[in-house]
């Protein structure tokens, strides 16, 4: 269904009037941040659940706070925007939200102080980002973007051409998606995803330090991984021929989801075919994210709409 309204300088319009000049500081130099975020229809709940909305928020804060962009709002707004322009939309299948903190100002010259800090958000039908049954990488001959040139802790928007770079050559040596070194040469990132990899029953994946967006998905899995299979997750530095030799190899992130790798530089992982742990993880995944784990339900999935009496209790009334 086509978008209807988006969340832009301070209210709701109509999608198609949400435009910015081309002489836009952000789009020029790129001086935004933004988020992604899920939201999994369930038919059986008649609902959306919006996945840890609250830590997308509050990683988009903590974006602007590098970036010296001040949102005139709080978390507990942000969110109740976000409710709200889905529910505007009234869309019941799965969604993308896109906030973008952004420098507004029509004007000529690179700086971050002193611009105007403008909001918008955007939310639309999505289906799968990557591949999710086995995708066949190949690491990036594009560095990750570093700390003390572009930090990929935050989710700035110029950022993403260090992605696009990595993943067009990807693509175009016939490969799903790139895995990217950080510039000493250790593991950091996919081009918009975070890597974890199964080794001698070690579960691993690159330190906060690696120049790593540190992902929601990548915070989900160690939580469930820990709780659910009784694995705990490893950060540390992790050395390219690692990827060649590990057992499981899996990418992970709000687009990506859970998506196995099963070749990486024509080298099988372990033995070619998604592993155990990954399919648990995964199929554990996404009934979480659909709201379908009372527990996590609780604490990860915000319902859009209002909730219907449950039978139960109209039956007590
Ligand atoms: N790294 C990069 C570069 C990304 O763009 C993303 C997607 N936001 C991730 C990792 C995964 O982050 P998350 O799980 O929070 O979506």
């Amino acid at each position: 269904m086509a978008v209807k309204e988006i969340f832009m300088d301070g209210k709701f319009i109509p999608a198609e009037q949400g435009v910015i000049s081309v002489r836009t500081h952000a789009f020029a130099y790129g001086t935004g941040c933004f988020e992604g975020i899920r939201g999994y229809w369930n038919a059986e709940d008649q609902q959306i659940y919006l996945f840890r909305l609250r830590e997308h928020f509050e990683r988009l804060l903590r974006s602007c706070k590098i970036l010296q962009i001040s949102l005139p709002y709080t978390v507990d707004e942000l969110i109740d925007i976000s409710i709200e322009l889905v529910r505007r939309n009234d869309q019941h299948e799965d969604v993308y939200l896109r906030p973008v903190a952004y420098k507004g100002d029509l004007i000529i010259g690179v700086r971050l102080h002193g611009l105007t800090d403008q909001y918008l958000l955007t939310s639309e039908p999505m289906g799968n980002y990557v591949e999710i049954t086995g995708l066949k990488c190949g690491v990036s001959s594009w560095r990750r973007i570093d700390d003390n040139a572009m930090p990929a802790r935050a989710k700035i928007c110029g950022a993403y051409v260090n992605s696009a770079f990595a993943k067009s050559e990807a693509m175009q040596n016939g490969f799903d998606e790139a895995i990217m070194l950080t510039n000493e040469g250790t593991v950091s990132e996919g081009s918009a995803e975070n890597i974890f990899l199964l080794s001698n029953g070690e579960l691993v994946t690159p330190a906060p330090t690696e120049n790593i967006l540190l992902g929601i998905t990548r915070d989900t899995i160690m939580k469930l991984a820990q709780r659910e299979f009784g694995y705990t997750t490893h950060e540390r530095i992790i050395d390219r021929t690692e990827l060649y030799t590990a057992d499981e190899v899996f990418l992970c992130g709000t687009g990506a989801q859970i998506a196995p790798v099963i070749e990486i530089d024509r080298r099988p992982v372990g033995d070619g075919k998604v592993g155990l742990l990954t399919s648990k993880l995964q199929e554990l995944y996404f009934d979480v994210v659909r709201g379908k784990v009372a527990d996590y339900r609780d604490q990860w999935c915000t319902p859009v709409y209002t909730q219907v009496p449950q039978p139960s209790a109209e039956a007590a009334s």
